[in-house]
């Protein structure tokens, strides 16, 4: 472990290979020409780190292509409106939609003033209550407005900290009520317009929106391996999720994961370890609009998922490494405790109970032990699905420290004589 650490500290192959993703690949829009490139990239680097074996898995998922955007508030004062449109929101009609906006801090002040909402555009602007939180604005605002009979909404992006930047993600509509179209505005923006409406002023914008959801896509899942050399049909999954957002660079969500898993395996390779079992490399497609990559792979193996050790994701960005969430037994948490106690010359040796990962739940969901990779990230959401994310936000040194973290973990659970699964299912069946 000492040795994987120090040579993991020292290795710059996340690194490189970030930059190759983030600068030369860009954005990767599941179902976009950019995530076909980054398929491309990653079999291509893949196949050059000596894995013994890279492939894709295609499926059919779900995509949505960005138009032209375009807002101004036209009353009480004239000014340009940045937007962006959420994630899988309808277009506005060609010529637009102009209308008086009703400005509410939340669902509840929407509630109390449903009688004002119909024909308006409603500006959700929830202060910062944390992700979990904070995001439901996004994701159901559009689906809560229409209810009243709003014609469209715009939302506060989802950040702690703001210098003025725009945050997509995701959102869904409902079957019983209209689509409305749904876009996101600067946290400044919508505390300025919030307060002019509580100063009495009567705020009218128009808005013109142009997106398209074509029908499903082909999009991939990229896989690498490395076989184990006693009990090769033993696998060790470790990833993150190749798509992103299609602002920025997707560095930290999730070219970051990503580059901390493949490394990982790479590291180990590098440094002839072979591990007892098969450690594999999954980069799952088509996370942001929903988690079809996980749900592709959990349905492809279906046969082999019993045969999974371990499940670990890396989607929490790189920042200084923390340690591991874990979701599954009691015994399977005491003994990752065990696993990554030396881990503490690098600051990654807490495990606890918690959340695994978005493209992992499906086989974590059949019994798979799921590990989340955990770094200190209170300023994750100052980037997170903005254009604002991209690589000079990446701190080489942290990179390298949470590559040394998951190679070191990985090693450690693909060459334990107890089976993590085992001591999940024994106490399943207890
Ligand atoms: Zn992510």
């Amino acid at each position: 472990v000492a040795r994987i650490v120090t040579a993991g500290t020292e290795d710059s192959f996340a690194c490189d290979w970030l930059q190759g993703l983030c600068d030369s690949v860009g954005a990767r829009l599941a179902g976009s020409p950019g995530y076909e490139a980054a398929v491309a990239y990653a079999v291509r680097t893949a196949t050059e780190a000596g894995f013994d074996r890279v492939w894709t898995e295609p499926f059919d998922g779900p995509c949505w292509v960005r138009g032209a955007e375009h807002a101004r508030v036209l009353a009480p004062v004239e000014f340009e409106l940045p937007i962006l449109g959420i994630g899988m929101t309808v277009g506005t009609p060609a010529e637009g939609i102009e209308a008086e906006v009703l400005a509410v801090t939340d669902f509840a002040e929407l509630e109390q003033r449903a009688a004002e909402a119909e024909g308006r555009i409603v500006l959700f602007n929830p202060p910062w209550g944390g992700y979990g939180e904070s995001v439901q604005y996004r994701t159901k605002g559009a689906v809560e407005a229409a209810r009243h009979g709003a014609v469209a909404v715009l939302v506060r992006s989802v950040t702690n900290h703001s210098l003025a930047t725009l945050h997509t993600g995701m959102m869904s509509y409902a079957d019983d009520v209209a689509q409305i179209p749904a876009a996101c505005v600067t946290v400044e923006d919508a505390g300025r317009l919030q307060r002019l409406s509580k100063a009495g002023a009567t705020i009218r914008v128009r808005m013109l929106m142009d997106h398209e959801t074509p029908p499903a896509c082909t999009q991939a899942n990229v896989i690498a391996e490395l076989r184990g050399r006693e009990r090769p049909d033993e696998i060790v999954l470790i990833g993150g999720h190749l798509d992103s957002w299609d602002v920025g660079t997707g560095a930290h969500d999730d070219g970051a994961g990503c580059a901390i898993t493949l490394a990982a395996a790479q590291l180990l390779a590098k440094l002839e370890l072979r591990p007892r079992r098969t450690v594999r490399v999954v980069l799952f497609a088509c996370e942001e609009l929903g988690g079809h990559g996980g749900q592709a792979y959990a349905s492809a193996h279906a046969d082999e998922v019993s045969n999974h050790v371990a499940a670990l994701e890396s989607d929490s960005g790189s920042f200084a490494p923390r340690g591991f969430t874990v979701r599954s037994s009691d015994a399977v948490i005491a003994r990752l405790g065990e696993l990554a106690a030396p881990l503490s010359s690098i600051g990654a040796e807490a495990v606890s109970a918690g959340w695994a990962g978005v493209d992992i739940h499906p086989i974590v969901e059949l019994g798979v032990p799921g590990i989340g990779h955990r770094t200190h990230h209170d300023a994750y959401f100052h980037y997170h699905h903005s254009p604002a994310d991209t690589f000079d936000k990446i701190d080489p040194e942290d990179l390298a420290r949470n590559v040394a973290a998951v190679a070191a973990l990985t090693w450690l659970i693909a060459e334990d004589e107890t089976s993590l699964r085992d001591l999940a299912t024994e106490v399943e069946t207890e």
